[in-house]
């Protein structure tokens, strides 16, 4: 059976993607996923992932 499924909206990029993972009910997409995966913690870039991951913490807690 095909199913037809809207895009999700990806909470780092606010893009919308088919492929992705998702965390907590909310989509990351496959980009983003491989990006955070590489990025290292002293990155300047890391605590923009952190921030956005953080943003679905606090919707879980709420
Ligand atoms: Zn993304």
């Amino acid at each position: 059976m095909q199913e037809r499924v809207m895009p999700f909206r990806c909470i780092v990029c606010d893009q919308r993607h088919w492929d992705g993972i998702t965390v907590m009910e909310e989509f990351i997409c496959g980009r983003c996923e491989r990006e955070m995966i590489r990025t290292p913690v002293e990155h300047e870039k890391y605590p923009f992932f952190v921030v956005q991951m953080r943003k679905i913490w606090l919707k879980e807690q709420a």
